[in-house]
């Protein structure tokens, strides 16, 4: 029988968690009680004042027709503002910002606008997996830079091999950080900076959780002096506002990488649907909003139930400054694929083994905070009775 599947398909990495969802959707099934820590997805409903807009923008027949690829010129000067305001950073709207169909987009079709075939990709270990993909598709190689908890989850960029450094042509960087909730500090983008500079090669910075923090606001790698020169900086609407399935974002930095960015687009997409940018522009100019903070609150709260229930139960887990996850050591012992297989068949808690994301993910678990508290308490009660 003959396969329609391309070569480059087999060189994806496998989906680690075709087992668990077949577990997850049997046990459901079956009747029985799943937590499920798994989608990284907001439970919560996309804000009020954002689907207003959205309903009187569908009307508008101007909308109905084909988007400006790159996004309308009202939606890139609101980001501009956005960014100016939030970061003190000064973006050309016109040559600095496109518009995406969510960063994921924008993210997964970057390398084959600024990757050559057998170029290297550094990217980090573990990590979103798009980065991956996305250089696989190209035809680039994938260098992984292995992210570890004594090295606050940064890349030590100095363990780069200088053969290596000679072929980069892109670097994935994800601050604040999925799936390991962690920030980057200033510093550390500056470093960045400065070795891109030095080795001649583009930055892409995933922002996806820029507005999902704690404490301080992350800074934007944009900010950094001479970034402009190395960097696009990626940001979602997904997250910050429960847009997940409207599928609207941009990038923003470097005004040549845009171009040939938005050059792949323009030939495989047609923009994002008009009133979908003006619901995105509503949430942009109202970043501080209550709803916003509200939406923060609940996700301490219920990141506090949850780091305090997983140390009851003796489980090591750093409290995250930002990010909707939370990233736990496993029990002693066992790896992260029997720690997620054990909690789904012995106490109905669904979390992604952190070899998901990747060999430097093993020894560690995810779990998403899109779970209500009272069932992260329910969770938790579960836990605290479960023996490793
Ligand atoms: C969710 C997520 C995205 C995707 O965002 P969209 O704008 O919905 O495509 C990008 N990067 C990371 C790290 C994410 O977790």
């Amino acid at each position: 029988m003959k396969t329609w599947h391309a070569d480059r398909l087999s060189k994806l990495p496998p989906y680690l968690f075709v087992e668990i969802d077949r577990k997850k959707r049997a046990a459901r099934a079956a009747g029985r009680d799943i937590i499920d820590f798994g989608v990284g997805d907001p439970d919560q409903p996309t804000h009020r004042f954002i689907i207003e807009r959205m309903s009187v923008a569908i009307g508008d027949p101007a909308n109905h027709r084909y988007a400006q690829g790159i996004g309308s010129r009202e939606f890139r000067e609101t980001a501009a503002d956005y960014f100016r305001k939030r970061f003190d950073v000064a973006l050309d709207p016109e040559s600095e910002i496109i518009a995406l169909v969510g960063t994921k987009e924008g993210l997964g079709h970057l390398p084959t606008a600024v990757v050559d075939p057998d170029d290297t990709v550094l990217i980090p270990d573990p990590g979103y997996p798009v980065y991956e993909a996305g250089t696989i598709f190209a035809g680039g190689k994938c260098h992984f830079m292995p992210l570890r908890e004594e090295s606050q989850w940064l890349p030590r960029l100095a363990e780069i091999p200088s053969e290596v450094r000679r072929r980069v042509r892109l670097m994935y960087l994800n601050y604040p950080n999925n799936p390991t909730g962690a920030c980057a500090p200033r510093s550390f983008f500056e470093e960045a900076v400065a070795f891109a500079r030095e080795h001649g090669f583009l930055i892409a910075q995933d922002a996806a959780y820029a507005e999902l923090c704690f404490g301080e606001p992350p800074p934007s790698m944009l900010s950094i002096a001479g970034a402009k020169e190395v960097c696009i900086e990626f940001h979602s609407l997904s997250k910050t506002f429960n847009m997940t399935g409207w599928r609207v974002g941009f990038a923003a930095g470097n005004a040549n990488a845009l171009v040939a960015l938005a050059k792949v687009k323009s030939n495989v997409d047609s923009g994002v649907f008009g009133a979908v940018q003006q619901a995105g522009i509503e949430g942009l100019r109202n970043i501080g909003r209550s709803e916003i903070k509200a939406q923060m609150d609940l996700y301490r709260r219920r990141r506090d139930v949850l780091v305090h229930g997983l140390r009851e139960a003796g489980w090591r887990v750093a409290t995250p400054q930002a990010t909707f996850f939370v990233w736990a050591r496993c029990p002693e012992g066992l790896d992260s694929m029997t720690t997620a297989t054990r909690l789904l068949d012995e106490i109905d808690v669904v979390a992604i083994p952190g070899s998901g994301f990747g060999k430097g993910g093993e020894g560690y678990i995810r779990f998403a905070l899109t779970v209500d508290e009272d069932r992260i308490h329910e969770a938790m009660r579960r836990l605290a009775a479960w023996r490793a």
